[in-house]
């Protein structure tokens, strides 16, 4: 088979290999607790069901436009406007099969083979692979533990910055450390990308996924909204992982090429999912409040025992549905040095089944703390606290 060249750059989401050992473990009879996943054990709000199932019945079941239909299309627009408060219609708006998209056709669109970009690692695995599969050149940046939650390592950001770095990739509010830039961060950040001519990827996939105080976007600062792409995602807030609905939204010039893309990928995102969206948008918000009021029951309790763990240190992010935790004590003692050691241990010992930092990206120089990645979106209270007591007997047994 002669597979072409370009595939060997192409990356992946190592935490499915996770999932597949867990199952592996769970189908040999054994009791796995899955703070694994990304994804949710919550359904979808009923009337945002209801709304698919009367749009197909209505007969939308065609193609739709290549950027989504226009009452979704200025729908999302109005209510990024006014969460952000930035002026966007619905030309700023291109429909997506879910948030991911976003990552790759923001690359393709603004990032020529050879361009830098700035990404954070530890980090969502499909920046540095859509980076790297597109020729491009990545430079991580990292975070730093502060007092009440991560903190962007802005030196390594600012220190790489050279006449070649095109892009900045932010995940604000971030997959894995649950980190939320402070307002100082933001105006540094726009600082940089106005000096340097960056364009910026805000990926804001968990902006309304929060639990306490309000979101902000770096693309609400001034100069900002012309040079950023905000990728929006309906996977959390509505617990729709599977439905597959996001947007690119951003200068009109920008959207206009990622609709071009989306005529060459997929011709349209699915044409009835967008009228359950709509629903979404504009429906009753009494379910999707649920969600988060049950998703911060599992915040709590899984944070409250992580930290009553011998040698746990673990922030508790304001927003996200992840944790992650220092375990380097933890380790220690134990006698582990080694990260798929401690993973594979744990699981066999006590059914705790986790991600762990090397899931988010290589380790970088100097990088002394260890670190796991709970996820709470797929595993209910109870078995939360089943879960961690089991893990925190092994820890300090
Ligand atoms: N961005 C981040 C940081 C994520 O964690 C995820 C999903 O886990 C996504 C984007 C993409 O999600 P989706 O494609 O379901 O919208």
């Amino acid at each position: 088979m002669r597979i072409a060249e370009r595939i060997a750059r192409l990356g992946t989401e190592t935490a499915f290999a996770v999932s597949a050992e867990a199952a592996a473990f769970a189908a040999e009879g054994n009791k796995v607790y899955p703070f694994h996943l990304g994804d949710m054990n919550i359904i979808t709000p009923a009337n945002i069901i209801e709304a698919a199932v009367k749009a197909m019945k209505d007969g939308k079941t065609n193609y739709c436009p290549n950027a989504g239909i226009p009452q979704l299309r200025e729908t999302l627009a109005a209510d990024v406007s006014a969460s952000r408060g930035i002026t966007y219609n619905m030309e700023n708006v291109a429909i997506q099969p879910g948030g991911k998209p976003t990552i790759g056709k923001f690359i393709l669109a603004l990032m020529n083979p050879g361009d830098e970009v700035l990404y954070p690692n530890p980090g969502y695995p499909i920046y540095e692979s859509q980076i790297e599969f597109h020729g491009g050149s990545p430079l991580p940046y990292g975070y730093i533990e502060g007092e009440e939650n991560f903190e962007l390592d802005m030196d390594a950001i600012e220190t790489q910055i050279t006449s070649r770095t095109r892009l900045l990739v932010l995940n604000d509010l971030q997959n894995p450390t649950g980190a939320e830039c402070s307002s100082a961060e933001f105006e540094k950040l726009a600082e940089l990308a106005l000096k340097h001519d960056l364009y910026v990827l805000c990926d804001e996939a968990y902006f309304d996924v929060r639990y306490e105080g309000n979101s902000s976007s770096l693309a609400s600062l001034p100069g900002m909204a012309e040079r950023s792409v905000i990728l929006y995602t309906f996977s959390k807030k509505f617990a729709m992982t599977g439905w597959r609905l996001g947007a690119a939204i951003g200068p009109k010039e920008i959207i206009d090429v990622i609709t071009k893309m989306n005529v060459n990928d997929e011709s349209c995102s699915n044409h009835f999912i967008q009228y359950a969206a709509l629903e979404g948008l504009t429906g009753d918000q009494r379910q999707a409040k649920q969600i988060l009021e049950i998703l911060k029951e599992r915040r709590d309790t899984a944070v409250d025992i992580l930290n009553s763990v011998e040698g746990v240190r673990c922030f508790r992010p304001n927003a996200t549905f992840y944790l992650f935790p220092n375990v380097t004590e933890a380790m220690k003692k134990k006698g582990l040095t080694n990260y798929n050691t401690f993973r594979k241990t744990l699981l066999k010992e006590t059914g705790v089944s986790v991600c762990t930092r090397l899931h988010f990206g290589r380790a970088m120089e100097g990088e002394k703390n260890f670190y796991i990645r709970l996820a709470y979106s797929g595993i209910n209270t109870s078995e939360i606290k089943e879960g961690l007591g089991k893990f925190k007997a092994f820890i300090e047994g």
